[in-house]
């Protein structure tokens, strides 16, 4: 009888540990050489549940990191105008590194005019148009969070990209999109697929690198993962599920992050990344 196969775990965890280690011992050298420590403004319009949490997620975060975090709330009715104002103000704040706006902010405001008020060099979440062309073009700049996570998870399990059938499902502007556009600039070919794609079994199939970003419990079968194949999941469901099955999956693939531990973490750990890099770049402090 063959041996079931089982695909390694892509840590997700313990990268996020290193990074974020890294970016606290960082924001204590900015601290003791400029007497200023990294801040991330964080913008918050309304109480939505979801985004009170992760709001109050990120910031605890931020301040076992040594990065000071001020909180903007915002009630829910700010129009776009009033909130463009707000993002303004704190792309001209000295004070301030970096600039997150936490989304959705409802449907009454236009999210895209609000993220382009944020100053590129704050934009620490990577949702400027700025940011993206910057990934676009791989040029230096802030990369999307997840997406930056993502490439992290791949540098460090030594993942060759170049020539290599990245599959991205899901188009998003903060995840699908910009993780297409970081493969690329990697040379790997990427196809993208998204709820219009006709036969998505088919081009999963052929991948040497998945990225599921869709959203969907399980969309992903097991039994479409090319053998050895890397397995990427970003997906967040409710009950822990990611968009990927996990267990026929892993009896395929060569690598494969497990939800949660695996491309969750990630996303803070960037976030953090690129608060102290910020920082540093706007207090002049060159690394030491
Ligand atoms: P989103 O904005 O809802 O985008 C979902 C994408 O999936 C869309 O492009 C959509 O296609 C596509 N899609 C929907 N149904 C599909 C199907 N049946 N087949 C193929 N593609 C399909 O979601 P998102 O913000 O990118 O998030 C995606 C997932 O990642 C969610 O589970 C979210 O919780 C998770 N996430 C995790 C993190 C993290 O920190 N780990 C961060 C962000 C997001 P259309 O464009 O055609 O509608």
């Amino acid at each position: 009888m063959t041996p079931t196969r089982s695909a390694q775990l892509m840590d997700g965890t313990s990268l996020a540990g290193r990074i974020v280690e890294e970016a606290t011992v960082k924001a204590a050298d900015i601290a003791q050489r400029t007497g200023t420590s990294p801040c991330l403004a964080t913008v918050l319009v309304g109480e939505d549940p979801a985004s009170v949490t992760y709001v109050r997620m990120k910031r605890a975060r931020c301040a076992k990191a040594g990065i000071q975090s001020r909180l903007v709330g915002l009630p829910a009715a700010t129009t776009t105008a009033e909130l463009i104002d707000t993002l303004t103000a704190l792309s001209n704040d000295p004070a301030v590194h970096g600039i997150l706006l936490q989304h959705p902010c409802g449907p009454h405001v236009d999210e895209r005019a609000a993220f382009e008020a944020i100053a590129p060099e704050k934009d620490v979440d990577g949702v400027t148009m700025h940011s993206f062309a910057a990934m676009s073009f791989a040029l230096p700049g802030f990369v999307s969070c997840t997406p930056g996570g993502i490439m992290r998870l791949l540098e460090a399990y030594d993942v060759e990209l170049a020539g290599k059938h990245a599959v991205v499902v899901g188009r998003s502007a903060i995840l699908g999109k910009p993780v297409g556009m970081l493969l690329l600039a990697k040379d790997a070919t990427v196809t993208y697929c998204h709820s219009r794609t006709a036969d998505l079994s088919a081009l999963v199939r052929e991948a040497d690198v998945v990225v599921a970003a869709v959203g969907r419990p399980r969309l992903i079968r097991g039994e479409d993962i090319k053998p050895g194949a890397v397995v990427i999941d970003a997906g967040y469901n409710p009950g822990n599920v990611g968009d990927v099955e996990f267990d026929s999956a892993r009896t395929r693939a060569g690598l494969i992050t497990p939800v949660p531990g695996g491309v969750g973490p990630m996303t803070i750990a960037v976030l953090l990344a690129q608060t102290v890099a910020a920082a540093a770049r706007q207090l002049e402090v060159q690394e030491s």
